[in-house]
């Protein structure tokens, strides 16, 4: 269970999802505007970063299906439910003393092909890093995805969202000292997919996906303490500083538009501990595998809410448009009139960074934003169906709201037909 093997798998059974880069691509910019014309497509393997002996992988997460075949099933629903399942049953994998990573000793990310991703970002950002970290009064252990912004050989300035990371940090602090930390690059996407879920706190995100794989992960407690999948890459180990800040930014995020800058505090490289001939794996701020990742445990949770508000939810959909996370569609079998209502209502309390949901009914395709505004053409009244809410936290990313107090307004739209009109006047006519 490692990342390449996943890669040669994919490629054994789909040849056209795999495509190798061979030219010469530089780490700034030049590879980062080949990712974006591969954007949403085939694996990707650029063997030639310029100046670099470490190839660089990317689109592991471009498309819904790559998520299907990650957690080997054949709909979006049953990805769902696999991952809320593993997540009330998690299971530490079997723990080795060896593992490949440990082949390589440096003291610096110098050889790691780091890349910027836009002309006015910060600097060169790992994107892929999954930071697990200790909470050192429960002691437990926490996975996530976090951007690293490259100061330089031995230090990075982390964004920490205040979430389960930052809770660990505060902690940290508040006992005057850093937090230690390991960084995993490359590793089963299995690990990354988990990490960028976010279980309840206490929960190893790691734990979760050894779970998913009927126990087939190993993994390697370091000498911190801090627990690693044994088939990494790539890990970094450092300690994020109780005590020095540095600002953050500007970088893409997955709105398109410049996140603001914000002092964030910096991480201090120890050792990088890699393979031999490991690969780097990126991925491209704002494009489509960006907005799966952050999406995917967001989509499972509405669905798990509104199914539990509603008869039957048919689909889930954090749009594209929507930034994959601000706009959510879901078509429901409606019974009573007031379902779509609360399916909004629902869907606002699973992902508090939504914005606006469109409820619509079974017989639309929410795959097809035409066809979603379609049914608000024709079953949507605003005087009726219209749900506005006033002074709501939401997304630290939508610029047209209060970024700083994350303090928002949101629209819900019920576009489904109502049950007193003959739905016969609603129906799409094709022949
Ligand atoms: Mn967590």
């Amino acid at each position: 269970m490692d990342l390449r093997t996943f890669i040669e798998e994919t490629r054994a059974v789909e040849p056209d999802e795999y495509l190798e880069v061979l030219e010469p691509l530089d780490v700034e910019l030049q590879i980062a505007k080949r990712m974006r014309e591969l954007d949403g497509g085939p694996i990707v393997l650029f063997k030639r970063p310029k100046g670099y002996d470490i190839p660089v992988v990317s689109n592991i997460f471009s498309k819904r299906r790559r998520f299907m075949n990650i957690l080997k099933v054949s709909s979006m629903v049953e990805a769902y439910r696999k991952l809320l399942t593993a997540i009330s049953r998690p299971r530490r994998g079997r723990i080795r003393s060896d593992a490949p990573f440990m082949e390589v000793h440096e003291d610096s990310t110098r050889s790691l092909p780091i890349l910027k991703h836009y002309k006015r970002d910060g600097g060169a950002y790992m994107t892929t890093s999954i930071v697990i970290a200790r909470d050192y009064e429960l002691d437990v252990l926490n996975a996530s995805v976090h951007r690293l912004q490259v100061l330089d050989r031995k230090r990075l300035v982390i964004r920490i969202v205040p979430r389960h990371l930052y809770r660990m940090y505060k902690k940290a602090c508040d006992m005057e000292r850093d937090l230690e930390v390991a960084i995993v690059i490359g590793c089963h996407p299995l690990n990354m997919l988990t990490a960028s879920s976010s279980p309840p706190y206490g929960i190893f995100e790691l734990d979760v996906a050894n779970t998913i794989s009927n126990n087939r992960l190993e993994v390697c407690e370091l000498d911190n303490g801090l627990v690693v999948p044994r088939e990494a890459e790539i890990v970094i180990v450092g300690r994020i500083k109780k005590d020095e800040f540095h600002e953050e930014g500007p970088f893409v995020d997955i709105t398109g538009t410049y996140d603001i800058v914000r002092r964030q505090p910096v991480l201090e490289v120890e050792r990088v501990l890699r393979r031999e001939n490991p690969l780097y794996q990126a991925l491209l701020p704002a494009g489509e595998e960006h907005k799966l990742l952050m999406g995917f445990y967001r989509e499972a949770l509405i669905w798990d809410y509104v199914r539990r508000a509603v008869p039957e939810v048919k689909a889930v959909r954090l749009s594209r448009g929507g930034c994959g996370w601000l706009h959510c569609f879901i078509s429901i079998k409606k019974e009573y009139e007031g379902d779509a209502k609360n399916a909004i209502l629902a869907a606002f309390a699973a992902h508090p960074s939504l914005k606006l949901v469109v409820v619509v009914d079974e017989d639309i395709n929410i795959e097809d934003t035409e066809e979603v505004e379609w049914a608000i053409a024709t079953r949507f009244q605003p005087s009726e169906d219209l749900v506005i809410l006033e002074g709501v936290r939401g997304s630290s990313l939508d610029p047209s709201a209060d970024q700083e107090a994350l303090i928002t307004s949101k629209l819900g739209i019920d576009a489904t037909i109502p049950l007193y009109k003959p739905s016969d006047r609603f129906r799409r006519i094709y022949e």
